[in-house]
This record gives structure tokens, C-alpha cells and sequence, in this order.
């Protein structure tokens, strides 16, 4: 049986089936009737069967599956127009810190860390300010080094960890829980296009309040289910098509998930995030892969209203 990930409820609508032969997933994209909750379960043979899904086009779907495997690993950014980007982000961080005087409070827990420093060697660790989840391509993470604001990135991608970490920048491969067992905590957590990726979203965000400090803030981006382009592109919505894609939030059904991992609905501002610019060269190569192969279903998001932004503050 299949339930929502966020109110464990069984009444679903079928949105799309995704079982098309333009589609490179065997998925369905449900909503949860309760909450409105938009999440996609890729079949297993045996729901398949059960469902009596006719799976068409698998070769086609193979192909689809090996170029977005492809494309997964060219860099998709133009380079300037990210950088701004990101250090708009971190402006909100640090406008936040100043505000609630976090970045002070810090500042004298360290000056008694010093004194107590023989009693406890792990102490050093109360100074890291940012935690980046899923630090990904490492563009924000280049910011918070070009500002010597102390980080840690977080990154589970082997080949994407081995680069970050060639380049000098702090990121590790580490679980939230390992965190929350070491006893860090952080003025300021981001998660830039994680959630949507995270099959269970409220056991996360309750492991991400954990690691934030009290009065810490916490930005968040995603999809937006509501965007006009999704509307518009409906099962062939290049969001959908990511087969490690679970989550798809508007801004009421990301609210609702925040309050249910303990956030207070006072402390949450959900709105439409900065557009993200692609490269050229990036949206050409994808291009040319689409026409020679055929293969229609790599639309490319360059969605002005494709992604939301929550800032929340933790109190
Ligand atoms: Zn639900």
C-alpha cells in the first residue's frame, strides 16, 4: 500500500503515470489527498503487474536513462550569474546573524571555550557558522571560502566530494545523526535543492532543527510544483524525470512539512527563489544530445518561477 510520506495517509489521486514511452522513469506522480502532498513511487515489477501497468517504449526509456545519466555530470551553471546567487544568500545569512546578535553569543561561547579548552578538545567545533547539506557542484560553498565564513559542506556524491575536496574546500561525507551525535550545532544551515531528493522530509528537517542553533536560520530551496512551466509540460515536467526526485512542494505542502519537523509556522517564509541561470554551453549540450538521440523528454528548467526559497528561523 502506498502512503503519503508526509501524513502516512493511503487516499491518493494518480497525477501521472509516467509510464509513457517519453518518459525515462516507470513512475507515478501521486497526490495525497489529505494534504496535498505531490510525491512520485517508482513502481516495483510487482505493483506493476499488480497495477496492471503496461510499461511501453523500454528501449527508448533505457536511452533516456543513460543520457540523463550523462548530463547529470556536466556542470550546469553559468559561472558569474551563480556566484551572485549564492552571495545573495549568504547576504541573507549574515543580515540574520547581525539581527539576532547569534554571531556575538557565538563569539563569547568560544572566549569560554578557550578557558575550558583541556577539559574538552572537541570545543573547536562550536565555531563552524555554516552548514551546507548536499554542497553538490561546491558554488556556494566557494562563496562562504571567498568570505572566510567557517563552513562545512556536506556531500554524499563520491566523485563530487573527491572534487570539492581537490579544490581545498571543507566538505565531508557525513549523516546528519553523525552531527547530532558529535554535539555540533550551526548559526545558519542551507539545503539548496536537497528536500526534494529525501523520501522521508520530516525525520530530515527534525535532524536539521537539531544541528540549528537556537535562533539559527535555516534556507531551504526546492522545485515548485506550482510553477507555470510544470503546468504547462504536466508529465513531462523535467523535475519529475529525475529518478532520484521523491518530493515535489508548492509552498503550502513545504510549510505544512516544516511545522510537522517542529518549526513554528510564525518562524517560516516560503517564497519564489532568484531564477538560476544555466550556461549556455550546458543548455546547448543538452540540445544536442535531445536531437541526436531522439529523446524528448530532457526538457531544460530554466523556469523563472521553477524554485522556492524558505527562510526559517529556529525559536
Ligand atoms: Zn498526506
Amino acid at each position: 500500500m502506498i502512503k503519503c510520506p508526509l501524513c502516512q495517509q493511503t487516499k491518493l489521486k494518480t497525477l501521472y503515470p509516467l509510464n509513457d514511452k517519453t518518459s525515462s522513469q516507470k513512475k507515478k506522480i501521486f497526490q495525497c489527498q489529505n494534504d496535498n502532498l505531490v510525491f512520485a513511487k517508482t513502481l516495483t515489477s510487482k505493483e506493476k503487474k499488480e497495477g496492471k501497468e503496461k510499461v511501453k517504449g523500454n528501449e527508448i526509456n533505457k536511452e533516456a536513462e543513460k543520457e540523463q545519466e550523462k548530463v547529470k555530470d556536466l556542470y550546469p551553471y553559468h559561472p558569474l550569474l551563480i556566484k551572485t546567487y549564492f552571495n545573495n544568500k549568504l547576504t541573507t545569512i549574515n543580515t540574520h546573524l547581525i539581527q539576532t546578535n547569534i554571531t556575538k553569543d557565538c563569539q563569547n561561547k568560544k572566549g569560554n571555550q578557550k578557558k575550558n579548552k583541556s577539559k574538552n578538545k572537541d570545543n573547536s567545533k562550536q565555531t563552524l557558522k555554516v552548514l551546507d547539506i548536499g554542497s553538490g557542484w561546491g558554488d556556494f560553498l566557494k562563496v562562504l571560502e571567498a568570505a572566510k565564513t567557517p563552513y562545512l559542506g556536506l556531500e554524499n556524491d563520491r566523485q563530487k566530494l573527491k572534487k570539492l575536496q581537490q579544490q581545498g574546500l571543507n566538505c565531508q561525507d557525513k549523516t546528519l545523526t553523525q552531527l547530532i551525535k558529535e554535539k555540533q550545532t550551526f548559526a545558519a544551515i542551507t539545503c539548496f535543492q536537497v528536500v526534494e531528493h529525501i523520501k522521508n522530509p520530516v525525520s530530515f528537517l527534525k535532524e536539521v532543527k537539531q544541528l540549528l542553533k537556537e535562533k539559527g536560520i535555516l534556507i531551504l530551496t526546492t522545485p515548485n510544483h506550482n510553477s507555470p512551466l510544470r503546468k504547462l509540460k504536466k508529465a513531462k515536467w523535467s523535475v519529475y524525470n529525475y529518478p532520484d526526485h521523491h518530493l515535489f512542494f508548492s509552498k503550502e505542502t513545504l510549510k505544512q512539512t516544516l511545522i510537522k519537523a517542529g518549526f513554528k509556522e510564525k518562524n517560516i517564509i516560503v517564497k519564489l527563489d532568484q531564477p538560476r541561470f544555466f550556461s549556455l554551453n550546458y543548455i546547448l549540450k543538452r540540445l544536442g544530445k535531445l536531437e541526436r538521440k531522439k529523446v524528448i523528454n530532457l526538457t531544460i528548467p530554466t523556469d523563472p518561477f521553477g524554485d522556492l526559497s524558505a527562510m526559517i528561523t529556529n525559536s
